[in-house]
């Protein structure tokens, strides 16, 4: 566990850099891929060109004009840049079966085992060769130290955080730097006194467990350099459901598991067309008196199998609820979505795929 190694790609410019290399009047320019500067469009991303004018994502095109009057506006082609991000994403796969994609852009790869900078400089010259792209890579034992890397020499970066240079490295960065540190924690942070990553790391342990909660040790964590979370599939925090209510209240087991087989239909259709995979299974039930119990299923694998999503919510009505009152309502929610980047070897026994209850 100690010794992961783990890489992040980031992908410089992403949207413009497409732009630029499929338009020669476009390279070398300052140019924004966004929507219409005449209405209340944004910058998606700016090109390095316009980046030195201050041009950046997410500002108006309005205001990116005005910083700089010679900027490009280039629309946005989301298809395309989807394209070029699958082909992305199929050299990633080539190096490592455990990826996590966070974006169309950007991904960590665990590499552990392997020497994680003669992958790193292959994925690069894969992506230089086969997309005519720039990346920037970041090489770390986690995942925190790994972005933060990637985002430290761009573009083109190649960095490595060893070990022994964590402290050196974030002590004096902001907090702003930390994962997950949005500009309202970074408030709440400053007005603590806390400002530089040093601060943090010597600050009270207890008086940010309670301010913060769980995030107050990953806050904690973080400023050591210490992530202990595994590159996984992407996870989607949305999930799809089906539920209904009876016209009259049922008592049949049997009424309970037509329904379920009817939402899981439903819901695997829809799962199919999201393009993703689920991990957990959900059964809801309010009883006569309104009463409302939920229980469910995480899955060992992800899936997208009728069978499998129909059979655990069966299980899970079997086995995790003891029903001795009428049934009012009955719904099925999956969630938990994955990416599907790699191909599922989906087994018929449905016990192989429950890990246990959350
Ligand atoms: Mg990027």
């Amino acid at each position: 566990m100690a010794n992961k190694a783990i890489i992040h790609v980031d992908m410089d410019a992403f949207y413009a850099s497409i732009e630029q290399r499929d338009n020669p009047k476009l390279r070398n320019k300052p140019i924004a891929v966004g929507g219409n500067p005449n209405s209340r469009g944004v910058v998606s991303t700016a090109s390095y060109e316009a980046r030195k004018y201050g041009v950046k994502s997410a500002m108006s095109c309005k205001k990116a004009k005005i910083l700089c009057p010679e900027l490009i506006i280039v629309p946005v082609n989301k298809e395309k840049y989807k394209r070029v991000s699958k082909k992305l994403h199929k050299i990633f796969r080539k190096f490592s079966d455990k990826i996590e994609p966070i974006s169309l852009d950007e991904a960590f790869i665990d590499v552990t085992g392997s020497n994680p900078i003669i992958v790193a400089k292959e994925i690069k010259k894969e992506i230089k060769q086969k997309l005519r792209l720039t990346a920037s890579v970041g090489i770390s034992n986690n995942k925190f130290l790994a972005k933060l890397a990637s985002d430290m020499e761009k573009p083109d970066g190649f960095t490595v955080i060893n070990k022994n240079d964590v402290e050196k490295i974030l002590d004096p960065l902001p907090v702003r730097k930390l994962w997950g540190v949005g500009p309202k924690t970074e408030e709440q942070l400053n007005k603590l006194g806390i400002y530089k990553i040093k601060d943090l790391k010597n600050y009270d342990k207890n008086i940010l467990i309670e301010k913060f909660g769980k995030k107050g040790i990953e806050l904690i964590e973080f400023s050591k350099g210490i992530d202990n979370r595994p590159v996984e599939w992407r996870v989607k925090s949305q999930s799809i459901g089906e539920e209904n209510t009876f016209s009259k209240d049922v008592s049949d087991i049997n009424i309970l598991r037509k329904a379920v087989n009817q939402y899981a239909l439903d819901i695997t259709k829809r799962i199919k067309k999201s393009h993703y995979l689920i991990k957990t299974v959900t059964v809801k039930i309010k009883y006569e008196d309104f009463t409302v119990e939920t229980r469910s299923l995480t899955l060992k694998q992800p899936t997208d199998k009728l069978t499998i999503i129909r059979d655990t919510a069966h299980y899970i009505l079997d086995n995790k609820f003891n029903i001795k009152k009428k049934v009012r309502l009955l719904g099925l929610t999956v969630s938990n979505f994955v990416y599907p980047n790699e191909p599922i070897q989906l087994r018929l026994d449905i016990d192989e795929y429950m890990r246990g209850t959350i």
